[in-house]
């Protein structure tokens, strides 16, 4: 790590400048200090899927997921046509309601990216001519302000018009379309888009605030990534430098912390407030932190994935347990009925992945892995068309919706993302986070290299790796041990490596100048697991829940009907894949203490057969809070 060099004399000036300089003079200051080798994701479309677990799935949101949800865009477009002058019958968006419509957008890109589609492509093309249409001459583009007569970027209504937040969406999904495509129309559109914000807030008149919902922080830092131009840099980072200094008015009765504006970037030590706007705004910190290589950002940083990750977040990977704001609770406040958003769980898939580019430790990628296999795929039905807004651990027979606002276009460009999560590369390196079959292009100019994956993750935890190079090509290959795994094996070319070449930061480390064919065989043994919860979290005391691999286990209603879920004493676990169930899982037998069966299923797999209860956390006979030395940990297997 870079860190210790850079905290003593960024640390230092950074304080001076604090009392005296401008965000953007900071950010002058301070650019291109990073100095490591730059790390990133490959492109989605260098990432085939084509395992048993992810490529059906895909399948299905490319096949169902997209026309579904392409039927509740009418009021997006509805608008778009208002503000291109046209007529119209029928209701139109709301102040955030464009937002669903980059996120369709932004799945479209990565289902094209992955599989071209011309009708897809089309109906993308006539949305993004109506965008250019309802463009304003000075590059603000918001159909709802500008239908509603409203003031753009209103200085009384930041907190809630939203203006921002849809900017960022826009953003990212050009910068997906354009990836895809390589169409530059959107992309064009967006960067007028950003420039015209950049003129309104940082430009000779401008106006201090930034937009209360936070995710046009981590987009700006995107576009800066792919069109060099450091105004976008400095805008996100005048975001974050702005908040905890009254600059935005609360649009109603919410307290400040709801939009991360409580108290200034380097004296905030949790993340706190809507769940949502935290995750997106603590991605959009490491993202500066990860250009800029400020220590204060990278402090503050690992600050909130601390917060989150060891006192706030469930075992699915779900965070945010209050309903009111639906905000973060105090520490250790994890009811197991709590509010559970999708979009925060999607949030902490982006935050994740920014803060292992910051570190290259494998513990943001346990997160990561951990809320994708569980609350992200819980929030949506097996099918594609239906979905949950709150993915509690503890529910009744609640139904899913089959509206495609908020959550759901969230969800999706999400999942089509799988692949992007699974890599990531800097010139010498390549690191393998996910497992998921299929292959990946490393896309270096010189020399380029495929990795070809083959598993049957997550049933079972072997995973073979072959390197297809036309040159021998020297580079380390880190391969993530997960948190979960003990007794991992490795074998290079057919010969087992012993002792593990395992690294501090969590990842088997295997440097040397690799050939076509080179193959690796990672076994990562699954037994189940019975994981307990830090003894503060008063809901899960006495009780238990079930892990194996990545996989949180739930019992479901349907399949225990009126069994008391209380587990005998000792329990002990048999497991049995059942390929003709839920699309195929491993479902896991036991006993209750009365000696009736007892079945468990994914998590991600509840609620796709009939309405019923769902249940995570079971108390078991004897089950005492365990108070030994709680290092780090918020769940931890009982030995
Ligand atoms: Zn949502």
């Amino acid at each position: 790590m870079t860190a210790c060099g850079h905290i003593s004399k960024v640390m230092l000036t950074g304080l001076a400048a604090i009392i005296t300089m401008s965000p953007v003079l900071l950010s002058a200051d301070r650019a291109g200090e990073s100095g490591k080798a730059k790390i990133m994701p490959p492109p989605v479309g260098n990432v085939q899927v084509e395992d048993a677990f992810w490529a059906p799935r895909l399948k299905v949101y490319r096949e169902k997921t997209i026309p579904h949800s392409w039927n509740y865009m009418g009021w997006e477009i509805r608008a778009l046509k208002a503000a291109n002058g046209l007529k119209v019958d029928g209701d139109l968006n709301n102040t955030w309601g464009e937002a669903n419509l980059y996120k369709f957008m932004e799945t479209c890109a990565y289902s094209l990216a992955m599989h071209p589609d011309e009708q897809l492509e089309k109906r993308i093309d006539e949305i993004i001519e109506l965008l250019s249409g309802a463009q304003q001459p000075d590059g603000y583009l918001h159909a709802y302000v500008t239908n509603a007569g409203k003031t753009p970027w209103d200085p009384a209504f930041l907190d809630g018009s939203h203006d921002g937040y849809v900017l960022g969406h826009m953003i990212e999904a050009a910068l997906e379309y354009d990836a895809a495509t390589g169409k530059k129309t959107f992309l064009a559109i967006a960067q007028k888009a950003a420039d015209q914000a950049y003129e309104h807030f940082l430009g000779p008149n401008g106006v201090p605030g930034f937009c209360g919902h936070a995710e046009l922080e981590m987009a700006l830092v995107e576009l800066y990534r792919a069109v060099p131009n450091k105004r976008y840099l400095d805008l996100s980072r005048a975001f974050v430098e702005w908040r905890g200094r009254g600059k935005v008015k609360p649009f109603s009765e919410t307290p400040r912390a709801y939009f991360q504006d409580e108290v200034p970037l380097r004296r905030q030590t949790a993340l706190d407030g809507h769940a949502v706007r935290a995750v997106f705004f603590a991605a959009g910190v490491a993202d500066i932190a990860l250009e800029t290589g400020d220590c204060d950002y990278r402090l503050a940083a690992n600050r909130f994935w601390d917060s989150v990750t060891l006192r706030r977040m469930y075992i699915t990977g779900s965070a945010g347990a209050r309903e009111e704001h639906e905000a973060f609770g105090e520490d250790y406040e994890l009811p197991n009925d709590g509010y559970c958003e999708s979009c925060a769980a999607c949030g902490m898939l982006d935050f994740a992945q920014r803060m292992f580019m910051l570190e290259r430790t494998s513990q943001p990628i346990d997160v990561l892995e951990r809320t994708l296999y569980n609350a992200v795929l819980h929030g949506i039905s097996l099918d594609g068309t239906t979905t949950y807004y709150r993915n509690p651990l503890s529910d009744r027979d609640r139904p899913r919706d089959n509206c495609w606002v908020c959550c759901p276009p969230n969800l999706s460009r999400t999942l089509f993302q799988v692949g992007r999560y699974a890599y990531a590369f800097t010139n010498e390196d390549i690191y393998v986070n996910l497992f998921v079959g299929g292959s990946c292009t490393i896309p270096w100019k010189k020399d380029p290299v495929s990795l070809h994956v083959s598993t049957d993750y997550p049933w079972n935890g072997d995973i073979e790796i072959r390197v297809a190079a036309e040159a021998p090509r020297q580079f380390a290959l880190h391969l993530r041990i997960p948190e979960w795994c003990r007794d991992a094996g490795i074998m290079l070319n057919g010969r087992q490596m012993t002792p593990l070449p395992l690294t501090d930061a969590g990842y088997v480390r295997i440097e040397r100048p690799w050939k076509n064919h080179d193959t690796v065989k990672l076994t990562l043994p699954m037994p189940v697991m019975k994981m307990q919860a830090h003894p503060a979290v008063q809901s899960c005391a006495g009780k238990i829940a079930l892990q194996r691999g990545p996989l949180v286990y739930g019992f479901e209603g349907i399949d225990n009907e009126g069994i008391d879920l209380h587990l005998a004493a000792n329990s002990r676990f048999d497991t049995e894949h059942r390929p003709d169930m839920l699309g195929g899982v491993t479902v896991l037998r036991t006993r209750s203490k009365d000696g009736r069966d007892l079945t468990a299923i994914p998590f991600y797999a509840l609620a796709n057969r009939q309405n019923s209860t769902q249940e995570v956390w079971v108390r078991q006979e004897g089950a005492r809070p365990d108070t030994r030395w709680w290092l780090a940990k918020l769940y931890r297997p009982i030995e």
